[in-house]
């Protein structure tokens, strides 16, 4: 009978599987790092030489065999290929466009491993190309660099191999390009290269190399081909705009007998461009994000062409939270009344690329917790659950688990603090802010600090070396009891204090020995954070990130850093900066609840924060340093949405430290330089000191200062490069302070290396600063 029962229902699923496989789904581009970082460590090991180029081979063929095989399985009808890459998708577009500088010496042909790890990475006599954020996410791409001289070339087959790949194991595939508009529109002009050059003017020489790839393409059997156009959601002027309707003019008699999809994602596409976009020729489909483009329901039922497919990217592939299906599935019927019964394909936001790769590997997370995930191999499953609910087969027992675990996560106690709920929603509206303005605040500290002129610091971390890797490990893994533990932590803290005195440095660290990462420590001992053993996504090249998620009103039990800083404050008589990770950072490093407005979940982070802040201050410490890190980060994509953030973004900040007297000392760091867009609302932080990446674009920071703009806090741009193991003479210090000076007022100079110390040996460290201090006297005597 069991049998029996098991082979009908066998028949019936393979009936159902049949039938299904047609539904309307999609999936915008996947994860390529694998479920347990396979690819992560299958680059390394190529890298220090210690496998061949056949064995990274093979590693990446399994992952998108499996990838392409797992889509395939749950049901997808549009299943993606090319998302794969073995560093990034728009260096991949370099290659394929051959588009490679001149100093990495490839002489044409098939771009292979040297010239493309070269690009990525450097080699031993060439840099690397410069690399930035991807959107607003915390990916990095590889920026093109081109000219009027770059001659273009179709060097990578790349798309096409991928294609024939996913063919050859029986997967139908939608190829995935980085569309020729937003190529150009990342890219920058390339050394020597005129700044007035108009990227976009080389449009022209791109589009024969797109069309070579999409006639192929189409000769191996494509039937749709997908352009990822995401700029679209960017503020773009008339000739932008004009760009795109030009290039799929040009491209329209080529991509005739396809289907073509244009993928935008991230944000609503703006009014404008929205209208350019749905009248591009040779288009059959759009895509849309209806996670973050929260304009994007009004746009469609504005107007929508008919006779064209809407890919609705309804399952959010920025974040880690089950899809609530039954608001999903509305919003889809609603769509489908506009656009018509065939024309409605169900996506994910944007590539699953930025969110977690599998909940399966999740042993440890809480089970309760656990029900509300779903990473990207689940999200699939979401996309095809809703396609199949759309086409009229629910799947009722799947939707009816998703609605309980909907209910639990609403209902449940550990999400909601009625009193943290309190406290934040009477910050709103209120300013706060301290007393006392900055000039009477840094005087009454002089008084008490008593430093010296370009008084000296460093910015955090000092080396993490393996030993203390393996303290931590063990002390997690219970291997070592809590005592020993403390003594071995406490006596690095006293390495290092013992080595800044030696140095004579003026405000001392601790040295964070007792952190992993500056926002899973603090994660770990607030409530309202949970972590994933596997939960990684990829940040750049083979670096992955593993952000905790924050599920519930975050408070904090107790005293977080209270224990380490006053151990550290009383080996010395200096003053010893207690060190913070800011309200902000945490929240942009994190999985954040969309269950409520970001800026909510900033302020109950920010009250955590700032009782922290308090005790430190209660326990005699001096000076408070709170990294904003990433607060540049968060900055919304468009313009008009700049403001709102930067208010509350600011607002949580100070709402930190407002309560503190006038003698306490509040630092903030920040890992960026290019803040010259934004002075204005660091300068509302309304800290008494700011230290700064800097090394790398002195000019770029210093002509704000230039520019006249007022700044009467303390300011330490880093005076030399922490990324690099280089270390710098006192003379090219000297010189670096000496050009701070001619911009900016003697007594509010600091002297510092651009950031923490962690990732570097003390072989370094012990020489740089030791040159940084001898700079900082030097100058002293001189002025
Ligand atoms: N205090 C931290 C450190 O020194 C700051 C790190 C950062 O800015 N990313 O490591
Ligand atoms: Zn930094």
């Amino acid at each position: 009978f069991h049998t029996l029962s098991f082979s009908t229902n066998r028949l019936a699923s393979l009936h159902f599987t049949l039938r299904f496989r047609t539904m309307a789904s999609h999936i915008v581009g996947y994860p390529r790092m694998g479920p347990k970082r396979e690819l992560k460590f299958a680059l390394e090991s190529f890298w220090d030489g210690k496998s061949s180029a056949e064995d990274l081979q093979k590693v990446a063929a399994d992952l998108r065999a499996s990838i392409w095989k797992q889509m395939a399985d749950a049901g997808i009808k549009h299943i993606p290929s090319n998302t794969f890459s073995y560093y990034d998708q728009v260096l991949d577009t370099t290659a394929m466009l051959g588009a490679v500088p001149p100093r990495y010496g490839w002489n044409g042909g098939e771009i292979g491993f040297e010239t493309y790890f070269s690009m990525a990475r450097g080699n031993a006599s060439v840099p690397a190309m410069e690399m930035t954020k991807w959107f607003d996410t915390n990916y990095h791409f590889i920026v093109p660099e081109l000219g009027p001289e770059v001659k273009f070339s179709y060097a990578s087959h790349k798309a096409v191999i991928e294609f024939k790949e996913a063919k050859a194991l029986g997967v139908e595939t939608v190829p995935v390009l980085v569309g020729p508009v937003s190529y150009l529109l990342l890219s920058k002009p390339a050394k020597g290269v005129d700044k007035s050059f108009s990227l976009l003017s080389l449009i022209g020489k791109i589009l024969p190399i797109y069309k070579e790839v999409v006639t192929e393409l189409k000769a191996a059997g494509a039937t749709w081909i997908q352009f990822d156009e995401p700029t679209l959601v960017k503020d773009l002027d008339s000739h932008q705009l004009q760009a795109f309707s030009h290039a799929y003019s040009e491209l329209e008699s080529t991509l005739s007998g396809l289907n073509i999809l244009i993928e935008t994602y991230f944000a609503d596409v703006p009014a404008e461009a929205y209208k350019t976009l749905t009248s591009l020729k040779g288009v059959t489909g759009f895509g849309f994000d209806f996670i973050r483009g929260t304009k994007t329901l009004d746009l469609i039922k504005g107007g929508f062409p008919s006779g064209k497919c809407l890919f609705a990217g309804v399952v959010d592939g920025r974040n880690i939270w089950a899809n609530d299906l039954a608001a999903s599935l509305s919003t889809l019927k609603t769509l489908e009344g506009i656009v018509g019964k065939d024309k409605i394909v169900v996506s994910t936001s944007c590539s699953l690329l930025h969110t977690a790769v599998d909940l399966v590997n999740e042993t440890k997370l809480d089970k309760e917790i656990k029900s509300w995930l779903a990473f990207a191999a689940q999200k699939v499953v979401e996309v095809n659950a809703l396609a199949k609910a759309l086409s009229g087969h629910k799947d009722e027992a799947f939707f009816s688990a998703n609605a309980a675990a909907q209910a639990s996560r609403k209902s449940s106690p550990r999400v909601t603090n009625e009193a943290v709920q309190k406290a934040a929603a009477a910050l709103k509206g209120s300013d706060h802010r301290r007393a006392t303005n900055v000039s009477t605040r840094l005087d009454a500290q002089q008084k008490k600090l008593n430093l010296p002129i370009l008084p000296t610091t460093t910015i955090g971390s000092f080396p993490q070396t393996m030993d203390l890797r393996r303290v931590r490990r063990e002390f997690k893994a219970k291997k070592i009891s809590e005592d020993e533990y403390i003594r071995a932590i406490k006596e690095e803290i006293n390495k290092v204090v013992k080595l800044q005195e030696e140095l004579d440095i003026d405000v001392l660290v601790h040295g964070e020995p007792e952190r992993n990462d500056m926002v899973e420590y603090f994660g770990e001992q607030l409530s309202g954070f949970a972590f994933t053993v596997n939960g990684w996504v990829q940040s750049y090249g083979s670096r992955c990130v593993k952000p905790p998620i924050i599920y519930g009103d975050v408070s904090r039990p107790k005293a977080m850093t209270v224990f380490w800083s006053s151990m550290a404050q009383s080996m010395t008589s200096r003053p010893m900066k207690g060190m913070l990770t800011g309200p902000v950072t945490i929240l942009n490093w994190s999985f954040v609840r969309n269950d409520q407005p970001r800026f909510e979940t900033c302020y109950q982070i920010a009250l955590a924060i700032k009782d922290e802040v308090e005790d430190l201050e209660k326990a005699g410490i001096t000076v408070i340093q709170i990294d904003e890190a990433a607060l540049r980060e968060g900055l919304p994509l468009r313009k008009s949405e700049e403001a709102f953030y930067l208010d509350w973004a600011v607002h949580s900040f100070r709402i930190t430290n407002c309560g503190v007297k006038d003698t306490t000392q509040i630092h903030t760091h920040m890992c960026y330089s290019n803040f010259n867009d934004i002075i204005h609302s660091i300068i509302d932080m309304d800290a008494d000191v700011i230290t700064i990446e800097n090394s790398r674009s002195d000019e770029k920071l210093l002509s704000v200062f230039r520019e006249g703009v007022k700044y009467g806090a303390g300011i330490g741009p880093g005076v030399y490069d922490i990324h690099s193991p280089r270390i710098p003479s006192t003379e090219e210090i000297a010189d670096r302070i000496n050009k701070m000076l001619a911009v900016l007022e003697t007594n509010i100079l600091w002297v510092n290396p651009d950031c923490g110390l962690k990732t570097r040996k003390y072989a370094e460290v012990k020489p740089a600063l030791s040159n940084m201090v001898a700079a900082a006297k030097l100058l002293r005597t001189q002025l």
